[in-house]
């Protein structure tokens, strides 16, 4: 399968600004190539987080609390919204990348990874990707409680919701 789509087609798809015939070309081609499947995931998580930069916090230089949890609220409810999860059956590997991601967005690339090995301290190995699905409930516990900690509860639930298998 030929990876068919331009700059401007991923754009325009990602924008909901493509053509019907478009659109409904890359629907087909991403349910069968989980290289594309991919780059759109980490397309709208690098979208979610130039919001997150440029948006909300600009405008309004102080915030309480709960402005910031509400503000959050609107970006995971966006991103949910786009369908951004992978499927339910995921593998252990592909729901790591993905958790990964997730945490990038919400904490930084360093933090994200330090949170998954933290996580997966003590349990059956502390390599993360070598969890066992015996191991992973305890390893999610422990990584919702650490994003609670570095990015709040609303990021803590996206990964609890997002991390089950
Ligand atoms: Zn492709």
């Amino acid at each position: 399968m030929t990876h068919e789509f331009t700059e401007k087609d991923w754009n325009d798809y990602l924008d909901g600004r493509a053509e019907a015939g478009t659109e409904a070309r890359f629907e087909r081609h991403l349910s069968a190539c989980s290289e594309c499947a991919d780059l759109r995931r980490r397309l709208r998580l690098a979208e979610g987080q130039l919001r997150l930069q440029s948006g909300y916090w600009q405008h309004t230089p102080v915030l309480a609390d709960a402005q910031i949890e509400a503000a959050w609220q609107r970006v995971v409810t966006r991103l949910r919204a786009d369908e951004l999860a992978p499927e339910r059956s995921a593998s252990i590997p592909e729901r790591l990348r993905f958790l990964e991601d997730l945490l990038m967005l919400l904490c930084g690339t360093r933090t994200a990874t330090n949170a998954l090995r933290a996580a997966a301290k003590g349990l059956s190995t502390d390599a993360p990707e070598q969890l066992s699905r015996d191991h992973w409930p305890q390893f999610l516990t422990n990584l919702a409680a650490i994003t609670t900690i570095m990015c709040g509860k609303t990021g803590a639930q996206l990964v609890w919701e997002s991390g089950k298998l």
